[in-house]
């Protein structure tokens, strides 16, 4: 029996309840979780924002711990390894998508939580609870200190959803880089995209955020309710990664966009974004792409990229019992920048 939290239906808060792992398989490994980072996407899927959420649905894909047994065939890992596992815990493994060590975007991908498995209760159950049983090939290696391990939580997906995009679009030194939304995802894109020499100007609704996104390596950062300090940014952006969760108008940002420019969405909100402005894309070629998180590879590379560059969240902890006032805290983006649930609180 393993203790979790989680929520029994769409208009439920979470609470504590209790679930089976199952039995360390040939190649799998089971992992004491230590820490769990909470994503927005969560609490889209716990109160089933994007519909198809099973319940009961205990959340959590921000996942560090370390290992406390393994199966025969398991290669990669040994008992007392520090390890993580992000968005999936699993693929079909023989598409072009899997071949190519995109196994995000695998038709299969089984999700952390709210996957199709064998497991019970018949839906993968995430990381806010004690242990989970994984397949070393969606395990990944943490090689940050013992003693950063809550902080490094959310690169399991805050981080790998902001750095795959960041390299996909050649984000270095040279670039001019904006990051809409200063929440989990944002505040992980502004250190990596500084951390990868590019030129960072921070997007924020929220006043109270604007000294601080300077720390986190903003070279600017911008009021983006204000249109005053929006057009002195005017066609100037060669790429700018959306993280807002919320539908919002997403001309404000196009505009800013050079020739051949680029805006990257990765929130998904509840509810679709008004129709954008097309004529602002075709009179300078530019473009709106989507990305979602990133292979296992990837996400190796941006762990190992952070430890390399002494890289981890801006978190705050808290209990288990704090997850619904969280959530609340959440939605008003208020937190800086992410909550980790520590776990030992379970
Ligand atoms: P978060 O911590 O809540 O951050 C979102 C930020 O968006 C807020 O901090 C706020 O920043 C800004 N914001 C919120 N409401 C807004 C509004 N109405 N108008 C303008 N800005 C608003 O959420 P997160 O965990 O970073 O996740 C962000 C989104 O990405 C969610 O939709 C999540 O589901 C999605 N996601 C996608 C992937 C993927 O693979 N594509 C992976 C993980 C998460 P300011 O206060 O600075 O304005
Ligand atoms: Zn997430
Ligand atoms: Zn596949």
């Amino acid at each position: 029996m393993t203790k979790a939290y989680g929520a029994y239906a769409a208009d439920k808060p979470l609470e504590p309840l209790t679930i089976t792992r199952r039995a360390t398989g040939h190649h799998d490994v089971k992992i004491e979780i230590a820490y769990c980072g909470v994503c927005h996407s969560d609490l889209h899927t716990v109160r089933s924002e994007w519909a198809g959420t099973l319940y009961p649905c205990v959340p959590g894909h921000e996942i560090v711990g370390r290992v406390t047994e393994v199966g025969h065939h398991v290669s990669k890992f040994k008992v007392g390894d520090l390890v993580g596992v992000g968005c999936m815990v699993d693929s079909c493994r023989e598409c072009d998508d899997c071949k190519e060590g995109l196994e995000n975007y695998c038709e299969h991908m089984v999700g952390t939580y709210n996957g199709p498995t064998q497991d019970a209760p018949g839906h993968t159950l995430g990381g806010y609870s004690q242990q989970i049983v994984v397949d070393e090939n969606y395990v990944l290696k943490i090689k940050h200190s013992a003693d950063q391990l809550a902080a490094v939580a959310p690169l399991l997906c805050a981080g790998i959803t902001t750095y795959s995009p960041l390299r996909h679009w050649n984000v270095g030194p040279g670039k001019k880089v904006g990051v809409v939304g200063i929440g989990g995802l944002g505040h992980m894109g502004i250190k990596l995209a500084h951390a990868m020499g590019a030129y960072v100007v921070a997007f924020t609704t929220s006043e109270s955020k604007k000294a601080e996104a300077h720390k986190l390596g903003a070279d600017e950062v911008v009021v983006s309710k204000d249109p005053e300090q929006m057009a002195k940014h005017t066609k100037s952006f060669d790429f700018i990664l959306n993280t807002v969760a919320a539908s919002h108008n997403l001309d404000i940002f196009t505009a800013l966009l050079k020739r051949d420019g680029t805006m990257t969405l990765v929130g998904v909100p509840a509810d679709p974004h008004q129709s954008p402005n097309v004529s602002i894309l075709i009179g300078k070629r530019a473009a709106i792409a989507g990305s979602m998180i990133g292979g296992i590879a990837e996400t190796q590379e941006m762990l190992d990229f952070c430890a390399e560059h002494n890289i981890v969240a801006d978190i705050e902890l808290i209990k288990a019992e704090q997850i619904n006032e969280a959530y609340e805290r959440m939605l008003k983006g208020d937190v800086k920048y992410r909550f980790v649930i520590d776990s030992s609180t379970l």
